[in-house]
Order: C-alpha cells, then sequence, then structure tokens
C-alpha cells in the first residue's frame, strides 16, 4: 500500500469527536474552581484512575486481551475487561484491533498512530478523524478472538453508557465535585497517559533491545504515569510478556497487579520476557527471552 499522506488521513474529520474531547477538557477545567474541591473527590480520581487505567486499560485490555499474556478465569477476564470499558476509550474490541493495527504495522502509514506523522497526530490527532483504523471489516479482522462473546459486545455497545451509570453513582457519593474530579479529570488524565505511550514513548528514550523499523523508546515518566507501559521498546520488543518493565529501575506497577493475581491463583500461564545481554560486550542492546510462569 503506498503510504498516505496527511492531507489523506485528514479527509474525514469527525466533529462528533471533536466535540467530545473539547467537552470533556472543559469540563474537566472546573476542578480549578474551588466550590468543586475536596481532598476526598481528589481521592476519588486516583483510585478510579488506578482502576480504569492500570487495572483496566493496561492490564485488562492490553495485557491480557489484547497480547493474550496471562490466562484468567472467565469472570475474572470480565470484570477487569468492565474496568477497561469505564476508562471510556471504546469497548474492548475496538480498542484491542486498533492496537494489535499498531503492532502489526508499527511507525508505518498502515499504524493508526504512527509516528511519521508527528507528536499530534500520534498522542491524538489519529482519533478525530475517520480512517483505515475505523473500518468494521478491518476491526473484526484484528479481534477475532473476541467476536461472538455477549458481555464484550455489551461492553462495545454501551461504554458510553455505563460512564454515565459511573457518574450517577458518584454524584449521589459526593455531588458535582465527585463527578468532576471522578469522572471528567480522571478521563482527561487517563486519556493524555495512555496517549502519552503512543507519542512519547515513540519519540523520547531510550532502547534496551534494538528493532529493526520501529520508535518505540522507554520514557521513564510515561513508564509512572502510564502504569508501567511506558516501557514502551521492552513491550515492542516482546508483546507478549505480562511484564514490560524489565531492568531494576523500570517501574511497572501493572505487572505488580499481575503478580498479585498470580500469588492469589488467579493469574496463570504467564509469560515474561527475560533481558539477555549479548556476547558482543560492544553492544550495548540486549536481546532476550519468553519465560512460561505457571502459577
Ligand atoms: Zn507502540
Ligand atoms: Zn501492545
Amino acid at each position: 500500500m503506498s503510504a498516505l499522506s496527511k492531507t489523506d488521513l485528514k479527509k474525514n474529520l469527525s466533529k462528533i469527536n471533536v466535540a467530545f474531547f473539547t467537552g470533556l477538557h472543559l469540563a474537566a477545567a472546573l476542578a480549578f474552581l474551588p466550590q468543586f474541591f475536596s481532598w476526598s473527590a481528589v481521592a476519588v480520581m486516583f483510585f478510579l484512575y488506578w482502576v480504569t487505567a492500570s487495572l483496566g486499560i493496561c492490564l485488562g485490555f492490553h495485557r491480557y486481551l489484547t497480547h493474550r499474556s496471562f490466562e484468567l478465569p472467565k469472570y475474572v477476564g470480565y470484570f477487569f475487561a468492565l474496568c477497561g470499558t469505564l476508562a471510556c476509550q471504546n469497548g474492548p474490541t475496538k480498542w484491542v484491533a486498533q492496537h494489535r493495527m499498531h503492532h502489526a504495522s508499527s511507525d508505518t502509514p498502515m499504524d493508526p498512530h504512527s509516528m511519521l506523522y508527528g507528536f499530534y497526530w500520534s498522542h491524538f490527532g489519529w482519533m478525530i478523524y475517520r480512517n483505515h483504523y475505523d473500518d468494521p471489516q478491518k476491526i473484526i479482522a484484528h479481534s477475532k478472538d473476541l467476536q461472538g462473546d455477549r458481555f464484550y459486545k455489551f461492553l462495545d455497545n454501551n461504554f458510553l453508557k455505563l460512564q454515565g451509570v459511573l457518574a450517577l453513582i458518584l454524584f449521589a457519593m459526593g455531588g458535582w465535585s465527585f463527578v468532576i474530579w471522578g469522572i471528567f479529570v480522571r478521563m482527561v488524565i487517563g486519556y493524555h497517559s495512555t496517549w502519552f505511550v503512543n507519542s512519547a514513548a515513540h519519540l523520547w528514550g531510550y532502547r534496551n533491545v534494538k528493532l529493526k523499523d520501529d520508535l518505540s523508546t522507554n520514557c521513564w515518566w510515561v513508564g509512572l504515569i502510564a502504569w508501567g507501559e511506558g516501557w514502551h521498546n521492552n513491550h515492542h520488543a516482546f508483546p507478549s510478556s505480562a511484564r514490560h518493565g524489565l531492568r531494576p529501575w523500570e517501574i511497572d506497577l501493572t505487572w505488580a497487579a499481575i503478580w498479585v493475581l498470580k500469588t492469589l491463583g488467579l493469574a496463570k500461564n504467564i509469560k515474561v520476557a527475560k533481558l539477555q545481554r549479548d556476547e558482543d560486550r560492544e553492544n550495548k542492546f540486549f536481546s532476550g527471552v519468553i519465560v512460561k510462569k505457571a502459577a
């Protein structure tokens, strides 16, 4: 396929998505008004950020559903998929399919958020235009293992309504300050932390593993804010590894949650990458192997 120009990619603007993201950021800005501030609302925001982003997106949608890095009992898997759906980054099917497209064609024109088109495109721009990565047939082709599951279908069809239900629960618990911090601020922080994996972790940082035609990097601050997903060069090198932080300082809080699931006997057949220093000491890069940890 010939390279798509940026003009080609910008033909079909989604006004709904522009309105959604703009409205969301404006609603989050209400948090600056003193009448909406409370420490309990901030605590709710942090708790839901962990539940929806780390347990939901990183553990559920990414490491479990997209890459099948470990196995979970069916209903435990459903729980983490529900947490991921509450991050409001689409339901599981579209998320998984688009992420598989990213790995299948990283940093090429067919990558949904290719760094070839710059920081803005890979961070955010790709989501406000409709392109090949929104094609329903292509999404089905990249999510065959999720097709036919009625619970995932339910999450796909109702991800916005479920956010509304969560907002109502928060309103009942703590009024508007809980809604503004627990929904709007948490979603903006969760969105940008995920988006920085697509942008910053394909642009800034170091590499443990040299990969051909792949710009992924380990970016320390993305590693911290995105619950371990910023060790993204490790992840591109070993996509099936449940653990992304592979060196002592590469803190991976999502791996900590998987480790707890393993200790509880819930996560099984966990695949983990181990880095190996090449014989050639001049070479600063590592190679590695995937080892299986049967729980
Ligand atoms: Zn990537
Ligand atoms: Zn991935």
